[in-house]
């Protein structure tokens, strides 16, 4: 006790701490000048039908190039620009990408507008308390002309409590897809999916992956069967996240949900490799 309590553990612990301070200062420094170079990049991670197997689109997902430390994952520098507020730059470049890849992206032109694969784009709070959020949004659209269906934005479910529904109102108003990311067991607030224009739900991963794992126990299936059922009833699709095995996906698929994604179907690709991916794209038609 007396060991680590005593002086002898701040003189371990205290450089330490620094060190990471240090580390988070020094990278929260670097994003206004790695955006101005065009570091942040987008991969795209397959949304695939739990029914028939084909891909309805991507989830977009930031990385970071750093020149010296490589690529960056976003639970490295997301929510240290969360704090800063470069967030909403980056996110701002985040949804260009993204919409602009989805926009060449084949089985886009022959099916009506609102059809062919939609990507789905993770936003901030920050930047839903960007006043110019919807400005923002029309402007890519316009730029890029991805129809505004092919677009979804992912709200944390933490977070949507906090939200101002008049931005979310906007969007919807577009034709823009809302959905609420990361709904796991603990998530109390389900009387919001009746009142925000939402219209997809997305199963966390924690959740998923204790179906069919070594601890898993029928109140797993009952609350994602109840998640689903719920979400059937307002009018939303359900997404599964995180699904890494054959059994989760089969599973996911008894109780209901629509769509899953996961390194099971495909971890999060390249922008051309997500190209091949989609069973419409030329490289696969060839073969
Ligand atoms: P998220 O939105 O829930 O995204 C899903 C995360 O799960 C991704 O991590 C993805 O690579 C990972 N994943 C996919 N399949 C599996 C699987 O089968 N098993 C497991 N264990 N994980 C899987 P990633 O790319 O590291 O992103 C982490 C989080 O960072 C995202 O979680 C999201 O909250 C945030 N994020 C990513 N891109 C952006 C962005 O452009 N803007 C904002 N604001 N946040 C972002
Ligand atoms: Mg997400
Ligand atoms: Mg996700
Ligand atoms: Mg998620």
């Amino acid at each position: 006790r007396a060991k680590t309590e005593g002086p002898g553990r701040w003189a371990v612990y205290e450089p330490h701490r620094n060190e990471q301070q240090v580390a988070r200062y020094w990278l929260s420094t670097a994003m206004p000048a790695a955006l101005e170079r065009d570091e942040f990049v987008v991969e795209f991670q397959p949304l695939v039908g739990l029914t028939d197997g084909t891909v309805r689109g991507a989830e977009a997902l930031v990385r970071w190039r750093h020149r010296e430390l490589g690529l960056l994952s976003p639970k490295r520098f997301v929510g240290l620009a969360e704090e800063t507020g470069a967030i909403v730059p980056i996110g701002r470049r985040v949804l260009q990408l993204a919409c602009r890849q989805a926009a060449r992206w084949p089985g886009s032109g022959r099916q009506p507008a609102s059809w062919g694969p939609y990507v789905s784009v993770n936003l901030a709070v920050r930047q839903f308390r960007d006043p110019g959020l919807v400005d923002d949004v029309v402007r890519v659209l316009e730029e890029t002309g991805l129809p505004a269906g092919r677009l979804q934005l992912e709200l944390a479910a933490g977070t949507v409590t906090t939200l101002n529904t008049a931005p979310l109102e906007r969007l919807a108003a577009l034709g823009v897809r809302l959905a609420v990311d990361d709904v796991s067991a603990g998530w109390s607030q389900l009387s919001l999916l009746r009142e925000l224009p939402v219209d997809v739900l997305k199963l966390s991963g924690s959740l998923v992956q204790r179906l069919a794992g070594t601890d898993r126990s029928a109140v797993d299936d009952q609350i994602i069967e109840s998640l689903v059922g719920l979400s059937h009833a307002l009018g939303l699709q359900v997404v599964a996240e995180g699904i890494e095995s054959v059994e989760q996906r089969d599973r996911l698929r008894e109780l209901g949900c629509d769509t899953g994604q996961g390194w099971y179907f495909a971890p999060a690709l390249g922008p051309e490799e997500f190209i091949r991916y989609l069973p419409d794209s030329p490289a696969i038609a060839a073969r």
